[in-house]
């Protein structure tokens, strides 16, 4: 399926919807970039936990050599170092999630997203990308699915990578982050205006990816 014109297609939701899956298969579907927003957000979690002197996020973020390659696999580097897989531990979820609530730490995750999103043949993920980053994007979906299932699909995740964190702690860093992301003053996460609301409790994957074509089908096709 190639959707028929270079469209920026963006999918929101709290984590463990099923986001980031849908998202990397749907890019790949259609011949698309799969933009996963929230790599920034844990990249600059990470240089501010490695900082060596006592910056402030500002400080850090002027110059910081923190470079992103989107493609199947997300690649994050800093100062040329492959840091893609210590973004995903726990401590640098809880920490993005803090740092994400600062006006310009969000000034530079969506910059980068402006940016390499700007000629359109993206699908772009996260938490905001179709309510503040492109609120005029060619289709918004917002995917979500009851708390329980969210935490055990991010458990199972996890144990598969390797970490072993009980579900329990998931269930309770899972609640910690959308809380923070739902209540937070600057970019809450919201149902963006416009947006098509996917429940995918209990659905699997290609289920959840035949209703994503179906709508983008229909807006090709009406
Ligand atoms: O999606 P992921 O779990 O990798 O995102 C890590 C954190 O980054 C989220 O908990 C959220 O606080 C923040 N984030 C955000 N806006 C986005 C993407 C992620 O605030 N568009």
């Amino acid at each position: 399926m190639t959707p028929r014109k270079n469209k920026i297609i963006t999918i929101d939701g709290p984590s463990g919807a099923g986001k980031s899956t849908i998202a990397r298969l749907l890019a790949s579907t259609a011949g698309y970039t799969y933009i996963d927003s929230g790599a920034i957000y844990r990249g600059v979690a990470y240089a501010y936990k490695m900082r060596k002197n006592e910056e402030t996020i500002g400080e850090l973020l002027e110059g910081l050599p923190l470079s992103f390659e989107f493609g199947s696999d997300t690649r994050v580097t800093l100062a040329g170092e492959d840091i893609s897989g210590e973004i995903r531990q726990p401590d640098i979820s809880l920490l993005a999630s803090s740092l994400s609530q600062e006006q310009i730490v969000r000034d530079y995750a969506n910059a980068v997203q402006r940016r390499l999103a700007g000629q359109g043949k993206v699908v772009l993920e996260g938490r905001d990308t179709g309510s503040v980053v492109f609120p005029d994007a060619d289709i918004k979906f917002y995917l979500d699915a009851r708390p329980e299932e969210r935490a055990s699909r991010r458990h199972n995740e996890l144990t598969l990578k390797g970490s072993g964190p009980t579900l329990s702690a998931v269930k309770e860093d899972m609640e910690k982050r959308d809380r923070n992301d739902s209540e937070r003053a600057i970019a809450p996460l919201v149902v963006p205006p416009g947006a098509i609301v996917l429940d995918t409790t209990g659905a699997d994957v290609q289920g959840v990816l035949r209703m994503v074509l179906a709508h983008l089908e229909k807006e090709d096709h009406p």
